[in-house]
């Protein structure tokens, strides 16, 4: 197998040939921490979470790190606007952002970096793009890139460095520069503004600069792949590739991803749009973690993904059909024969699974493999085809699917000991016709958030609604 994907920098596909053997080294750009997460921002999260997963299912090792945005303009003036330090508030948004994540199933990034305390990289990389000519100090002590001494700028975004005038727009600030296009790497420190004594000044880093020393810091001077959405390609991620490669001289990064926005009533969800869904309030509103995890991963990631109504209601309805299986899949008991096509059936849903997935990440073809597989084990399960060992059989391929796709239910072992020792009270119950016991029994299960329903394989349970644990 390869896995192929699409990189942004060559607009073609490439194939994932970890730079160490076996290795797979992977930096997100993760949230700026000064409000709660809208799904938005989850959409291009999951999809990282979705990349990790199948290469780790791929047998490739991963290290997967992703910054915490602890210190920009608007954490600074979130602030200032609380009246409490850009601790105190990062730390109160980056619990709520773990906990979304949590929620969504994310799998948790094996290191998540805090810009404010990585300065010191932060400023080594600077002396170097100052010893290399490539940066230079403003009489206020600021430091700019500068873009003429870099050739390569603009690749990534395919603009022509000089035809660029984005800078004007940083121009309109107070920071004096050379030349509009030059981007800041440090900020002169300024009054009421959290700031640093180091070795290029008293101030602070830019948020460029940030990602550029952490993803160093953590997968060494070139890496395998960099995620982050679409919004993040010009400048943040054109202003990386410039500094990190005018600093040392090699080849930063060998994949761009980059994942499209999500939408919401036909624009792109946006603080600034005021169009946003945050994952509590969809969770307040009676949604599914895993519906809602499901309605972010079930477009390609390289493609608009319209949130609605509509697509919650899908995403809902297609987890229940995974429920509805696995529970009469964890239920089932026969005396029969084992079924001799079912191991074939399983290996084939497997391989266009991951066929799929090896394809950039095609979710659509994958998700199709898995529900053709989920009608199938319903029409055998239906025509009690299946065996008790085939049913275990069949469950753990769904279970083995599912490491990728982080959608089913957990384990029926995974009940907490007490509601695991209700169920199996009124099992006995129902055995010994003690409808009396039972119906109460179902009643406390209930209550612990637990329906219990009956089939003629036996009880079965679920969640109700609410949040289905990580
Ligand atoms: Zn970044």
């Amino acid at each position: 197998m390869t896995v192929q994907l699409h990189d942004t920098l060559s607009g073609s596909l490439q194939a994932v040939e970890p730079l160490e053997p076996g290795h797979v080294r992977v930096y997100s750009c993760g949230p700026t921490v000064y409000g709660p997460a809208h799904v938005g921002n989850f959409r291009s999260f999951l999809f990282a979470d979705l990349l990790v997963r199948h290469l780790r299912w791929r047998g490739l090792r991963v290290t997967w790190v992703m910054n915490l945005t602890d210190l920009d303009d608007k954490i600074i003036r979130g602030a200032a606007a609380a009246g409490i330090g850009i601790d105190a508030l990062a730390e109160r948004w980056i619990a709520r952002f773990l906990e979304d994540a949590r929620t969504l199933r994310m799998t948790r990034p094996d290191v998540m970096p805090r810009a404010t305390e990585h300065i010191p990289e932060m400023v080594a990389l600077l002396e170097r793009l100052l010893a290399a000519g490539h940066a230079y100090r403003t009489d206020d002590g600021s430091v700019f890139f500068r873009i003429s001494s870099w050739p390569a700028y603009g690749r990534l975004a395919r603009l022509d460095p000089g035809q660029l005038r984005v800078g004007e727009r940083v121009a309109a600030d107070e920071y004096s520069k050379d030349d509009v296009r030059d981007f800041v790497l440090w900020k002169s420190a300024r009054d009421g503004e959290p700031s640093w004594e180091t070795a290029v000044g008293s101030g602070r880093p830019g948020w460029h600069l940030e990602c550029s020393a952490m993803a160093m810091r953590y997968l060494g001077e070139s890496f395998d792949i960099h995620t982050g959405g679409v919004d993040l390609v010009f400048p943040h991620h054109e202003d990386e590739i410039a500094q990190s490669e005018a600093a040392t001289g090699k080849p930063f990064v060998r994949t761009w991803l980059h994942c499209a926005h999500l939408q919401m009533g036909g624009r792109k969800m946006a603080k600034s749009e005021g169009n946003i869904a945050r994952v509590a309030d969809l969770l307040a509103a009676g949604r599914s973690p895993r519906a809602l995890r499901y309605a972010l991963l079930a477009a390609h990631y390289r493609t608009g993904l319209n949130f609605s109504d509509d697509s919650l209601a899908a995403a809902t309805a297609a987890v229940e059909r995974l429920d509805a299986l696995v529970g009469s899949l964890e239920a089932y008991g026969s005396d029969g024969p084992d079924d001799p096509t079912l191991p074939g059936a399983l290996a084939a849903a497997r391989e266009a699974f991951g066929a799929a997935l090896d394809d950039d990440l095609a979710i659509s073809p994958a998700l199709g493999a898995l529900f053709d597989l989920v009608r199938d084990l319903n029409r055998r399960v239906a025509e009690r085809r299946l065996s008790t060992d085939d049913a275990r059989a069949a469950l753990a391929a769904l279970r083995d699917l599912d490491t990728v796709l982080g959608l089913l239910p957990e384990p029926a072992d995974a009940l907490p000991a007490d509601l695991a020792s209700l169920l199996e009270a009124r099992a006995r119950a129902r055995a010994s016709s003690d409808w009396i016991a039972s119906d109460r029994l179902r009643d406390e299960l209930a209550g612990a958030g637990i329906v219990v329903e009956d089939s003629r394989d036996g009880q079965r349970w679920r969640r109700a609604g609410g949040p289905t644990g990580a």
